[in-house]
């Protein structure tokens, strides 16, 4: 189904658990381990990502590090194409290409492989991550695409924490698509 209902939404967002104060204080994080583990909620979401990414011809999907691997692994398997793993610093092992981003006290760092999308010029690629909230990371991962030579065609979150105007950071980059809002 393309288009979810109301009652569809709902029963997603009832299957992610607020964590109070994790992993600091004032932080509620959104825990998507309970959606994984109810099969009612996943199958939904991921009937919902294939219908809408199906016609949509995609060559790719980038997932960022940790739980867009989940998704973006799920769906690149239900929709047969191949699935990118966009990675914090050091942890590929082949020669990369990183872009920082700013974090609350710092700075980090992601990476993609060098040849992540075959050096296929254009390639069509579905950004996928759980979650976003200030949208640093998500801008990186736009930008590690754009510079890796491929389109990013949409970028997908099952979570928009509209209060941070996140997806404000993505504006030139790509489209973006959320499915559940906290606002
Ligand atoms: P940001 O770069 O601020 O948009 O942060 C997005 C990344 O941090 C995503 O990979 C999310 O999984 C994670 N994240 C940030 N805030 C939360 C939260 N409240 N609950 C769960 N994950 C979060």
């Amino acid at each position: 189904m393309k288009t979810l209902t109301d009652e569809q939404k709902k029963l997603l967002m009832d299957s992610i658990r607020d964590i109070p104060d994790f992993p600091k204080p004032g932080i509620l994080f959104k825990d998507i381990t309970t959606l994984l583990n109810n099969p009612e909620a996943f199958n939904l979401l991921m009937d919902h990502l294939t219908a809408r990414y199906d016609e949509m011809n995609l060559d790719y999907i980038a997932g960022i590090e940790s739980r867009g691997f989940i998704f973006g692994a799920a769906l690149a398997a239900k929709l047969g194409i191949g699935f990118v793993p966009v990675r914090k610093q050091g942890k590929l092992p082949h020669t990369t290409i990183g872009e920082k981003y700013a974090l609350e006290y710092g700075v980090d760092e992601i990476e993609i492989h060098i040849d992540a999308f075959n050096n296929k010029e254009g390639a069509r690629v579905l950004l996928i991550d759980d979650l976003i909230a200030t949208g640093g990371t998500a801008e990186a991962a736009a930008k590690l695409i754009r510079d890796a030579k491929a389109e990013c065609v949409e970028a997908c979150f099952i979570i928009n924490l509209t209060f941070l105007s996140g997806t404000k950071k993505l504006e030139g980059l790509t489209p973006v698509y959320h499915i559940l809002e906290v606002v």
